[in-house]
């Protein structure tokens, strides 16, 4: 497996998948969303794996889809070429990690916003290093409704989901252990150990009993409508690339969001 944005470790009975950009806070290029679902495919058809950690290298989970990227090569898409990009690399890169048959578990440091946000939370997991924190500024920065998957209400409550999407605003690593919207919160030198160690306790069941209990659950979830929900936002989240408030910050150069992005970074 040879990865250029995404680096792959074999630990024995885990996999653990890295976003590798730290140079550019992990920013989602073409390559590396390609490069995480490949990743993603080999630690599901690989017999010995039996669960899957995604990370970021350096000091930040990921900031997101990589903006410049798109400005450079796909601003003056079509409505159609749109679409087909975002629900390949997207929607369906993003439901792959969620419909993986062997659990995964999010480790995040740092910046865990927009783009990253929404992978992160296709985990079933989600362990969090203090200085961790979490955003979806699009609405603000882009214009955008939110992120192409609208996976909030459903892993932090319908309120908080409505306050971080409206506001831009970051939650905290603290804030989100209170919500349960991870599971953990470790110092930021035990992240990696911490969440290794829990990979492992899940490790001991046998892999086909958590198979299946993972399709349970997740059907649990698709009862509920999550499915349905998800599709229509993505629907939804294409016609506000189309918008004039959406045009305007893209006729900006785009170099508006990415400040904003930055910002909220800070
Ligand atoms: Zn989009």
């Amino acid at each position: 497996m040879d990865y250029e944005d995404v680096e792959y470790e074999d630990l024995n009975g885990v996999a653990r998948i890295w976003h590798n950009r730290p140079q550019v806070r992990n920013a989602e290029s073409q390559r590396l969303l390609d490069e995480i679902d490949s990743a993603m495919r080999c630690a599901a058809e690989d017999p010995s794996i039996r669960v899957v950690i995604l990370g970021g290298r350096g000091d930040h989970f990921s900031a997101g889809h990589d903006l410049k990227e798109a400005q450079a090569n796909r601003a003056d898409f079509t409505v159609e070429q749109r679409w087909a990009y975002e629900e390949l690399r997207y929607y369906e890169y993003a439901l792959n990690i969620f419909d993986l048959p062997k659990p995964t578990i999010a480790q995040v440091q740092g910046a865990c916003v927009a783009g990253g946000f929404m992978l992160a939370n296709m985990c079933d997991l989600v362990v969090a290093a203090e200085d961790a924190f979490f955003a979806d500024p699009v609405a603000h920065s882009l214009g955008a409704a939110a992120v192409e998957v609208l996976i909030h209400p459903w892993v932090m409550g319908m309120r908080k989901a409505k306050e971080m999407l409206f506001t831009g605003q970051r939650m905290d690593a603290a804030e989100a252990l209170r919500i349960g919207m991870v599971n953990r919160v470790v110092p930021r030198a035990e992240l990696e150990d911490a969440t290794l160690a829990l990979a492992r306790r899940i490790a001991e069941a046998p892999p086909f009993g958590l198979k299946l209990l993972k399709r349970s659950l997740n059907r649990g979830l698709d009862i509920q409508g999550l499915r349905t929900a998800l599709e229509a936002h993505f629907d939804t989240h294409q016609l506000s690339h189309l918008t004039e408030g959406f045009k305007q910050a893209r006729d900006r150069g785009l170099s508006g969001a990415i400040k904003a992005g930055k910002d909220t970074l800070k």
